[in-house]
């Protein structure tokens, strides 16, 4: 993620002799893929959470998948989930059979997937809600499970900004029924690849521990440890395993992981600090507490201000900035599909608005407050 020539990169990671001394050791184990490390590296982030049963994926992507086939997704259900989120939340859905119907988010302050909207958006072939805690906040759980509950369906969390993140005192991917998390270079918690999937539920758990390799009833790891000669295949399923190598940095990563979320923490704090009340700025979450994990720093750009422009005068800067995110019922995939009922254009006025002004700012573990009151220096600058 280094990239030297940005006085500011968007994101960077924070690596030291632990995560390189973990890579080394599993070079010298010799064993590369989803042994000993692996199960560590659950055993650790399911204590961190708080939460019965983690398994270690590939990614979040199959992490997600996982999550939907474990939910009874299956051809012809419709699936909710939010459009203000990366595509790989909406393709796990159809990669499982389901159909997304994509909700709207609750406000421009509060970009998160809208109860309400879910609310309006069920239909009797509502089969699962995806919700994602955008840059790291929290959804409204309460009101959004007590919707699920009724129509008994589960609600899954795209987790992947938010570990370490708390609502209501649970860590959030451990408030609904299955919780996913992203380790790309990225996210909090970083890894290069690797994902999790977390459930308090043994059933849940049992279907997507098989559907993680192949289907298979036991693993290789297994037979080497002499505890059987031979397998069943239960399911067509992928190979969605984490490798040795990967698990060994996010165990480094996981030991890390409150210290650099404060510092992402801080970092915000003082963007917000410096942007809230900016004439015209919209400041998402400048009012709500800080939920303990921050992943990416996002403003809206006042109606006037064309985004592009503004983007190139933070590059003349050497400030790296982006788009969180282009909203995914836009995308040419998403609008060949025929979705929902009738195939209509969903209804995202919010969404698209949200979409069309946000500009995310440089966040990582390696900034300080003065380098985000510099930058918000240049972003005031800028506007004008
Ligand atoms: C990063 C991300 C994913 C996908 O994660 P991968 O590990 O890259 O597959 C899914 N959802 C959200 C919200 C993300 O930010």
């Amino acid at each position: 993620m280094t990239q030297s020539q940005w006085r500011y990169p968007l994101s960077d990671v924070s690596f030291d002799e632990r995560e390189a001394q973990a890579v080394v050791d599993v070079i010298r184990s010799g064993w590369l893929s989803m042994g000993p490390r692996t199960a560590e590296f659950e055993t650790r982030l399911a204590e961190y959470l708080g939460v019965r049963y983690a398994l270690a994926t590939s990614n979040c992507t199959t992490a997600l998948h996982l999550a939907i086939l474990a939910a009874g997704v299956g051809p012809g259900d419709e699936v909710i989930v939010p459009s203000l989120t990366f595509v790989a939340t909406a393709n796990a859905i159809l990669y499982g059979g389901g159909a997304p119907v994509f909700a709207d988010i609750e406000s421009l302050e509060r970009p998160l997937t809208s109860a309400a909207d879910i609310a309006r958006k069920m239909t009797p072939r509502t089969s699962c809600v995806v919700v994602v805690h955008y840059a790291g906040y929290p959804c409204d759980m309460e009101a959004i499970l007590a919707l699920a509950r009724e129509r008994r369906i589960a609600v899954v969390e795209d987790a992947a900004h938010a570990i370490g993140s708390r609502y209501r005192g649970k860590a959030c991917g451990t408030v609904g029924a299955v919780g996913c998390y992203s380790f790309f270079g990225n996210k909090n918690l970083a890894a290069g690849e690797g994902g999790a999937v977390v459930t308090d539920d043994a059933r849940l758990f049992d279907h997507m521990k098989t559907r993680r390799s192949h289907g298979m009833t036991t693993l290789t790891w297994d037979r080497f440890k002499g505890h059987s000669f031979s397998y069943d295949v239960l399911a067509l399923v992928y190979n969605y395993r984490m490798p040795e190598l990967t698990a060994a940095v996010a165990t480094a990563q996981l030991a890390k992981l409150d210290s650099l979320n404060a510092r992402r923490s801080e970092v915000a704090r003082a963007y917000l600090g410096e942007l809230a009340g900016v004439d015209g700025l919209v400041v998402p979450f400048a009012r709500e507490p800080a939920p303990g994990a921050v992943h990416v720093m996002p403003v809206l750009l006042p109606p006037g201000v064309e985004r592009a422009g503004f983007m190139e005068r933070l590059k003349a800067e050497g400030i790296q900035s982006s788009i969180h995110y282009p909203p995914v019922h836009r995308f040419s995939h998403y609008r060949s599909l025929t979705l929902g009922p009738a195939g209509r254009e969903p209804s995202l006025p919010l969404t698209e608005e949200y979409a069309r002004r946000v500009v995310t700012l440089p966040l990582h573990p390696k900034m300080t407050a003065e380098d985000a009151r510099d930058i918000a220096d240049v972003v005031k600058r800028s506007l004008g």
